[in-house]
């Protein structure tokens, strides 16, 4: 049986293609992220960090929320079936010629900062913010963190990787200490898609790593020598010798940008983590009092955070272990017996849809033969 059809590819990311498919009973469509790497067993797989964030995370509503993971064991293939989503925000603002009404600015930015307070919250920080990894659904203006392969647990011991998140979006710690970073560099990857998707253009496009830093010091200037000796005794000291340089601000760049919201994107674009904004305290900034931006959105009442990002999961609801994704053919594979709960709800909806479908038709028929 092939329990999905592949209607379109969605988009290509470095790890994985994504396409859009419809799930062949219910009709609903749905977005398949097919890994480009094959795994040995299913440990392996509930090992992944984006399996185990998202199970921790989900539901909240401005996550992308996972339905099922299918893995197939023979050929190592795994695949990952979300929520299907419009578009991410890079192809929102791409071919724009104007800018972006600011409340709808507002109304995304809104929504990214509840993603993350509500992620670090629960002890867990994204690491590669960026427009390709949020998504939209155009029409209720709603807004979806994606792709969380390489989120960390806060509470794990740094030093991490040095290289993480893309360029543009990497925050000064990362670009000058060696693994000497934390959920911070997620405000700062969000501020730096707050200033994209205001001007249509990013904030510092670096050409390689000393031009990236070099780019933020043109803006924001050189930091001072003791915050550089502080980050010399953590490594790379070699790359933290700079001209001091003054920078020319934000605020020249975004003469349009109403009081509070240049206020907000300063202080998401804070060179030193210790006072940049943070996620929790981001939402209460002035620049969010406007209640238009604001939807109405219910979390969930408790948090409770996670200290060890590779405890496994041993949940298996929705996991079809030897279910095959193959988008070459156009079709989704599926040789599992059992269906999840979510499945059979689905069903149980279609069946009660098309029973009420055709009571409807049998009582027009009546009405119409008592008037004749
Ligand atoms: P990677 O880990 O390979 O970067 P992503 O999760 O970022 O993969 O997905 C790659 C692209 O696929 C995204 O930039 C987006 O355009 C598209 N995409 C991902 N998930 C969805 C979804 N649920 N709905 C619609 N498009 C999606
Ligand atoms: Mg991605």
């Amino acid at each position: 049986m092939n329990k999905y059809k592949v209607l379109d590819k969605k988009g290509e990311g470095t790890f994985s293609e994504v396409v859009q498919v419809k799930h062949v009973q219910t009709g609903k469509c749905a977005a398949i992220k097919c890994m480009k790497a094959k795994y040995g067993n299913i440990d392996e797989v509930n090992d992944l960090r984006e399996i185990q964030a998202l199970r921790r995370l989900s539901p909240h509503p401005n996550i992308v929320q996972l339905y099922e993971v299918l893995f197939d064991r023979p050929t190592g293939r795994l695949a990952l079936v979300f929520e299907i989503m419009d578009l991410n925000l890079y192809e929102l603002i791409q071919h724009r010629q104007q800018r972006l009404p600011g409340r709808h600015v507002k109304m995304y930015m809104y929504q990214l900062f509840q993603a993350l307070d509500y992620m670090h919250k629960k002890g867990i920080f994204h690491r590669d913010i960026k427009p390709e990894n949020i998504l939209i659904n155009k029409s209720s203006k709603t807004l979806k963190l994606a792709d969380l392969g390489s989120c960390r647990g806060i509470y794990s011991k740094p030093p991490f990787t040095e290289y993480i998140s893309t360029r543009w979006y990497r925050a000064p710690e990362c670009l000058l200490t060696s693994g000497g970073y934390g959920p911070e560099m997620d405000v700062w990857g969000a501020g730096c898609v707050h200033f994209e998707i205001m001007t249509l253009y990013p904030i510092f496009p670096g050409n390689d790593e000393i031009d990236q830093i070099s780019r933020i010091h043109k803006i924001l200037g050189t930091p001072d020598h003791r915050f550089i000796q502080g980050l010399k005794t953590r490594g790379n000291s070699s790359s933290c010798d700079f001209i001091p340089r003054k920078g020319t601000g934000i605020a020249p760049l975004i003469p349009f940008a109403t009081k509070s919201c240049l206020d907000f994107v300063t202080r998401a674009l804070e060179y030193k983590k210790e006072r940049r904004l943070t996620a929790e305290k981001a939402i209460f900034h002035p620049y969010f009092s406007d209640k238009k931006a604001k939807l109405t959105i219910s979390l969930p009442q408790s948090y409770d955070s996670f200290a060890s990002e590779k405890k496994p999961l041993h949940e298996t609801v929705g996991y079809h272990s030897n279910s095959l994704p193959n988008i070459h053919t156009g079709q989704i594979s599926n040789k599992s017996k059992s269906s999840s709960w979510t499945e059979r709800r689905k069903v149980f909806e279609s069946v009660s849809l098309t029973v009420w479908y055709y009571c409807a038709i049998i009582c027009n028929l009546l009405y119409t033969c008592l008037y004749i």
